[in-house]
């Protein structure tokens, strides 16, 4: 029988891979493989799931990944005319500007959905992996955004710095540095002793604090007046767990995914749930818990 679901007030982030793929090929990126083969692909399989998951959780947040949602930028429309504006969206996306999709139609497309987009994620990282639009195209942008950079590996340290000076020039930019999430464990994070990540951060910013829960935590810091956080999350989004109060062992789910074929899926890998399908029915039924994303330090 299947264990019951728990989830954070409001519901569990849902997370829409867009069915249509990017340019790039980050050494990264675990999805790329599943653009290999489009085989099944469907637009409109994905808007009735994101129909079903608003009709479960009317205020939960909404996360369009890929591939590359800027991409089709009519795709993306159709899909985000299916999210009613009592949720959060956000956007994880390169910012690709091409012949076909110019600086203009992405202007154009984030005025015209600019109260219901929550936060661009601009991809940028130190190694070159991604094509990058121009800079200038970012201040110009009529919603907040946000840098999202991977510290991969033997990153170049050196780098640090003018890579954070160059984003610190535009208006309204923050950074999230990001741990490689395929390499974290239950183990290492919150560990800060032996991450590299932390020890360099801490010689160019001003530590101002961790939050974190059970999933994913973020080491916070002041640049000179720019936010920057070092996000680290787990691998796999559901923790099993005895609920001490009724004895009753739950599936705790913090993101649910729409795949690129419309299927619902209730982990983003198989580590934790044989079988990662939602089972949807049992997801009308989700209890709810306070979110346990809390600060654990703060320091002024
Ligand atoms: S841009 Fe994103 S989807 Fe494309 S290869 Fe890089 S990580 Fe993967």
């Amino acid at each position: 029988m299947h264990r019951p679901y728990k989830t954070r007030a409001g519901g569990c982030t849902v997370t829409v891979f867009v069915p249509y793929d990017c340019n790039n090929n980050c050494p990264f990126c675990v999805n790329k493989g599943e653009y290999a083969d489009m085989t099944g692909f469907s637009l409109e399989k994905i808007c009735e799931s994101i129909e079903v998951m608003d009709k479960i959780t009317p205020a939960c947040d909404f996360v369009f990944t890929g591939g590359e949602p800027f991409a089709n930028l009519d795709s993306l429309q159709i899909m985000l005319d299916k999210v009613p504006y009592t949720h959060h969206v956000y956007i994880n996306t390169t910012l690709p500007v091409s012949k076909t999709t110019t600086e203009e139609d992405i202007l154009a497309f984030t005025e015209k959905n600019k109260d219901k987009i929550s936060c661009i994620n601009v991809s940028r990282h130190m190694q070159h992996y991604v094509v990058e639009s121009n800079d200038e195209l970012l201040a110009k942008l009529p919603v907040p955004f946000r840098i999202n950079c991977v510290l991969y590996q033997d990153y170049p340290v050196e780098g640090l710095i003018p890579f954070i000076e160059r984003f610190k020039k535009i208006p309204g930019s923050n950074i999230q540095f990001r741990f490689d999430y395929t390499a974290t464990t239950p183990e290492n994070l919150y560990d800060s002793e032996h991450d590299k990540i932390v020890h360099d951060l801490n010689k160019i910013g001003r530590y101002t604090g961790l939050d974190g829960c059970r999933m994913r935590c973020g080491f916070h810091y002041d640049y000179h007046g720019m936010e920057m956080v070092y996000h680290k999350t787990l691998p796999y989004s559901c923790i099993v767990e005895e609920d001490p109060k009724d004895r009753i062992t739950y599936n705790i789910l913090y993101d649910i995914l729409i795949k690129q074929t419309g299927e619902i899926h209730a982990d983003w890998s198989d580590a934790v749930l044989k079988d990662v399908r939602l089972d949807i029915p049992a997801y009308r039924h989700v209890v709810f818990e306070p979110y346990d994303l809390h600060w654990i330090e703060k320091v002024e």
